[in-house]
């Protein structure tokens, strides 16, 4: 069972906006499924709170925003797609172009429609992922000015590679390519920082920000404490508790050899469910969870659909068949599993099944 919180999406979501001036746009991240959390949600959440703007990954999911908010900008991060133009703006659809050939396509399908259809334009400086480079930017100044100036630059953007490790000086760089960027290209609001990027501070934020994994609750910087609210709460059945001697082991491999009688107990949750198996192999030490209010340590591996715990702490009359541990909540958050897998609190997200049922919460009630 996972709970989304809803009054928690929307309280991050609207501290990351305070922390920007009045007149910076916050906008809301929510390509794949909103970070795993469900989309239709999410966006109506948001929505209602007030965000106008939103950034997807794929063209299908920008569509289906577009169902759920009529009005919003909706951003398409992954560009332009070759002869996609028209799907763009069939649904009033905002590419990222992020090159050469994806502006000129562009500018030709308006010239075509005979509208100025808004895009972005996403520079490239330092992430070198996509993004039309400073070089060519530099090189082609002119010739792109005057094809950009054939639509409506509703933003020039760039992305942050290190937002989350604030001294490192790769932001700094990014900082200065993105301003010179923009003295190269026509006027138009600004957008560089992620979740990250926002807490670089001001400097960092520009006309609108863009953040992700912050409004979801993780962590947006290494090392530091997260301000933000946990949103989910991810809860396993307990099918069985067992009574087990010393020298006997539990799970695949027969990785955990009791020292000592124990008694655990076998949850219905494993990968299959995005709980992912490095958890249990990783070198990090194992994660606990969480039955009333007592902490177990995972024992052995995770299987594909169970995970065991080793419960010989919590008295047995706390703890029984049918009843439920938390695997993911305010003791154990999305980050803390994701130290323990050697992976990142976006992963984790993710991962979560769609074999997972979830409940959403407002005001503690489920909607
Ligand atoms: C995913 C993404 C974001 C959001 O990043 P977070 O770190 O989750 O805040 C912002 N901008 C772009 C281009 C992205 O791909």
């Amino acid at each position: 069972m996972l709970e989304v919180d809803l009054d928690a999406l929307r309280a991050n979501w609207c501290a990351l906006r305070d922390r920007t001036a009045a007149s910076v746009i916050c906008a809301g991240v929510v390509k794949a499924e909103a970070y795993g959390l469900g989309l239709e949600r999410v966006v109506r959440v948001l929505a209602a709170a007030g965000c106008t703007t939103f950034f997807t990954a794929t063209l299908e999911e920008g569509r289906q925003i577009r169902a759920i908010a009529a009005a919003a900008d909706i951003y398409i991060l992954d560009g332009l797609l070759p002869g996609a133009a028209a799907h763009y703006t069939d649904s009033g659809l905002r590419p990222a172009l992020s090159s050469c050939p994806e502006i000129a396509e562009w500018a030709d399908h308006c010239d075509a429609t005979g509208r100025m259809h808004p895009a972005a334009v996403h520079v490239d400086t330092g992430m070198n992922r996509l993004g039309l480079s400073l070089t060519e930017l530099r090189a082609r100044q002119t010739e792109l000015a005057a094809m950009i100036g054939r639509f409506d630059l509703a933003l020039v953007m760039s992305h942050l590679a290190c937002a989350d490790t604030p001294d490192h000086p790769l932001n700094r760089s990014q900082k200065t390519l993105f301003d010179e960027a923009r003295t190269l290209l026509p006027p138009a609001p600004a957008s560089l920082a992620n979740s990250g990027g926002i807490f670089l501070g001001p400097d960092y934020h520009y006309d609108l920000v863009r953040p992700g994994i912050a409004v979801y609750g993780g962590r947006a910087r290494d090392g530091l404490p997260n301000p933000m609210q946990p949103v989910v709460r991810l809860s396993g059945r307990i099918l069985q508790i067992r009574e087990l001697q010393a020298d006997e082991s539990i799970g695949y491999g027969a990785t955990h050899v009791f020292k000592a009688p124990a008694r655990t107990a076998t949850i219905s949750y494993g990968y299959a469910d995005g709980y992912l198996r490095a958890i249990s192999t990783h070198p990090a030490p194992p994660p606990t969870v969480t039955i009333a209010t007592r902490q177990a340590p995972l024992v052995g591996r995770i299987s594909m659909d169970l995970v065991t715990a080793d419960v010989s702490a919590i008295p047995p009359g706390e703890i029984e068949r049918g009843g439920w541990a938390e695997l993911i909540g305010n003791t154990v958050g999305i980050d803390d599993l994701a130290d323990s897998a050697g992976t990142i609190g976006y992963e984790i997200l993710t991962s979560l099944g769609r074999r997972v049922h979830r409940i959403y919460l407002e005001n503690g009630k489920a909607v």
